[in-house]
């Protein structure tokens, strides 16, 4: 489904992502996991056309799409739920859902969309003429991944989903990725819960200091001891 190959990544002078490669097959969850500043969020935002390469190629189901514009990749089917929920603070919580289903088939599906996203965030359903900047911040959160939901995207990427979100409803959040991919969504996620993302997910990549440094099944990589030193704390 996507196939990431050897990028580097550059904020004016200073590369921060060195020939970094990485597939995402149809349906599995991927994680990317790595210390603060390694370079996740640089990649996500690679992927989904905010910043661009200097060197190689990212391709969406055979297509590349690296010089492609982020509002397009909404229509490819590639959506992003960013680390900054950036919702709109002013507009109602049902509103910001509807600005995730803006065109084509997500458009005509709105209505049933919106339903799908209640019923798994019932809390919006109850708010769904607040205004999303009185949210508490795990209320926000699902409003951010519903959003992204509403896009019927093939490819959906999470930028830390859970960071400062109390242990149940992280539980909750990691068990709505599971059901979206379980429904035929292939997931990306970049978390700083290096242990629940590694038993969330079928394979993970190690990113450290820009460059990928391991890579393997998200239950080998729990039991593997550089990644139990570093980002275990055992
Ligand atoms: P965290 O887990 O702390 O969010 P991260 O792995 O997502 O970290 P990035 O945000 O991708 O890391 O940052 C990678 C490097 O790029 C860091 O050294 C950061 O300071 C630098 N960086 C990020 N954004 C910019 C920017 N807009 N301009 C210059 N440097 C940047």
């Amino acid at each position: 489904m996507l196939d990431v190959r050897n990028i580097d990544v550059a904020y004016g002078d200073v590369q921060v992502i060195w020939d970094v490669s990485f597939r995402v097959g149809q349906g599995e969850i991927v994680a990317m996991i790595g210390a603060n500043g390694a370079g996740k969020s640089t990649i996500m935002r690679t992927v989904s056309g905010v910043l661009r390469p200097g060197k190689g190629q990212i391709l969406l189901a055979g297509e590349a799409i690296h010089n492609v514009e982020p509002y397009t990749l909404i229509e490819k089917g590639l959506a992003h739920v960013p680390e900054a929920r950036r919702l709109f603070p002013e507009m109602s919580v049902e509103e910001n859902l509807d600005m995730g289903s803006l065109r084509g088939r997500a458009r005509k599906e709105r209505a049933r969309t919106k339903d799908r996203v209640f019923s798994i965030f019932p809390r919006l359903a109850e708010r769904r003429r607040q205004a999303s900047g009185t949210l508490s911040g795990g209320e926000q959160q699902m409003l951010a991944i519903g959003r992204g939901l509403m896009a019927l995207p093939r490819l959906i990427m999470f930028d830390e989903p859970s960071p400062g979100l109390a242990p149940i409803l992280v539980q909750d959040i990691f068990g709505v990725i599971r059901t979206v991919r379980d429904e035929g969504m292939t997931v990306l996620i970049v978390e700083q819960n290096v242990r629940q993302t590694l038993a969330l997910c079928d394979r993970a990549y190690v990113l450290e200091n820009g460059r990928i440094t391991q890579e393997g099944a998200g239950a080998d990589l729990l039991r593997d001891p550089h990644v139990k030193a570093a980002y275990l704390g055992v």
